[in-house]
C-alpha cells in the first residue's frame, strides 16, 4: 500500500520538510499542518517543518515556520495538494533528498520518489485522515491536527455538499469531528464576514452577468475592489455565490490582481468539464474546479466565449 510506503520513507528520515501550493487554501494548508502535527506527535524526535506562506483567510490554522537552506540536503520533503513542480511555492522542495507527493487533482507530471495521487479523494486532508487511519498502530492525531484536518474537509466539499463527497469522506469527518477542538470557533473563522465583505457580496448577487447557455460570470476590476475595500483573494473566493442558480451550470470569477499584475480566473461547474478549458488558458484543477491566471481582460472575453460554447455543447 502507497500510505505504507510513505509511513516507511517518513521513518527514515530525522527532517521532513512539508510544502504547501502558492496561494493556498484551507484544504492545502490542513493538510500540511495536520501531517506536521501527526507526525511530530508521534515521532517527537523528528525535526517537521511546515514552511510557506499564508493567505489572510489561513491564518488562523497554525503557524508555519522559517527554515534554512542548509536543512534540505538530509531531508524529506512532502508536497501536498499540488501536482505540477510550477505549482509548489518555494522552489526549495526541489533540494529535498527524496519528494513525496500527496495530491487529489488529477495526475498532470510525476517527478517525485513517491507520488500518492487519486481524485477520488474529494479533499487532500481526507487523503492525510486516510494516511493517519492506514497507520493508525504507529500515528497519532492530536487536537490541533484533527481541527486543520476538519477545516480542510469543510472548505474543499462545500461542508460535504459537492459530488465529491463519498461515504468515505463523511466517516473520515467523523474520525477528526471527535476530538474536542472548539467547533463555533472554527466556523467563525472559516465563515465570517465582515459588513464590507457581506456588502460586497450583495453587489455580486446584483450585478453578476449570465448566458442563455446557463454561463454565469462575474468580472471584479480594481475600481470595484476598491469601492468595497476588498482584497482580490476574498473576492476570488466567493466564485460559489453563483453555485445554486438553477439557470447556471458553469460560473466564473474574473478578477483584477494589482500584487500579481494578472487577472484570476476561478472556474466552477456542475455540468460541463472545465479544468481543459482552464489549462488552454495556462491553468489547471479539477473537473469541476479549476483557476487560472490571465494577462488582460482581452483574454477574459475570449475565455467567456468558449465557456459558453462548452455551456451550449453540454446541453445538446
Ligand atoms: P481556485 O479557483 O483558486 O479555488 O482553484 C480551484 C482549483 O483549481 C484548485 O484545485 C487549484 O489547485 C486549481 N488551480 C487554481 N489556479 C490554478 C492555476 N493557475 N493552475 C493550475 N491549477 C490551478
Amino acid at each position: 500500500m502507497i500510505t505504507n510506503q510513505i509511513l516507511n520513507m517518513i521513518e527514515k528520515y530525522k527532517t521532513i520538510i512539508i510544502h504547501h501550493h502558492v496561494n493556498p487554501d484551507p484544504d492545502c494548508i490542513g493538510s500540511q499542518l495536520g501531517l506536521k502535527y501527526i507526525i511530530k506527535e508521534s515521532y517527537p524526535e523528528k525535526l517537521v517543518y511546515a514552511v510557506g506562506e499564508h493567505v489572510d483567510r489561513t491564518e488562523f490554522m497554525g503557524k508555519l515556520d522559517k527554515i534554512e537552506d542548509s536543512i534540505y540536503s538530509d531531508a524529506l520533503v512532502i508536497i501536498v495538494d499540488v501536482g505540477d513542480k510550477l505549482r509548489v511555492f518555494d522552489k526549495r522542495f526541489l533540494k529535498g533528498k527524496e519528494i513525496i507527493k500527496i495530491d487529489h487533482h488529477p495526475l498532470t507530471e510525476e517527478f517525485c520518489t513517491l507520488e500518492w495521487v487519486d481524485t477520488n479523494f474529494a479533499s487532500c486532508t481526507e487523503m492525510v485522515i486516510d494516511f493517519y487511519l492506514q497507520n493508525k498502530d504507529k500515528l497519532n492525531m492530536t487536537e490541533d491536527a484533527a481541527k486543520v484536518l476538519y477545516a480542510g474537509l469543510l472548505t474543499d466539499t462545500g461542508r460535504f455538499y459537492f459530488n465529491s463527497v463519498t461515504e468515505r469522506t463523511l466517516s473520515h469527518g467523523a474520525e477528526v469531528y471527535k476530538y474536542g477542538f472548539n467547533k463555533q470557533e472554527l466556523y467563525a473563522n472559516l465563515y465570517y464576514k465582515s459588513i464590507a465583505e457581506m456588502k460586497f457580496s450583495g453587489f455580486l448577487m446584483n450585478n453578476f452577468s449570465y448566458t442563455k447557455n446557463g454561463l454565469g460570470y462575474m468580472k471584479i476590476d480594481q475600481k470595484i475592489l476598491d469601492e468595497f475595500n476588498i482584497k482580490p483573494e476574498f473576492a476570488s473566493s466567493m466564485v460559489n455565490i453563483l453555485a445554486n442558480i438553477t439557470e447556471i451550470i458553469m460560473w466564473i470569477f474574473f478578477t483584477e490582481d494589482k500584487k500579481l499584475g494578472k487577472i484570476r480566473v476561478n472556474f466552477r461547474s456542475r455540468g460541463p468539464i472545465i479544468n481543459k478549458l482552464a489549462a488552454k488558458y495556462g491553468g489547471g484543477g479539477h473537473i469541476f474546479a479549476s483557476g487560472a491566471h490571465v494577462e488582460n481582460w482581452g483574454i477574459v472575453d475570449k475565455i467567456i466565449a468558449d465557456a459558453d460554447i462548452l455551456c451550449q455543447e453540454f446541453n445538446k
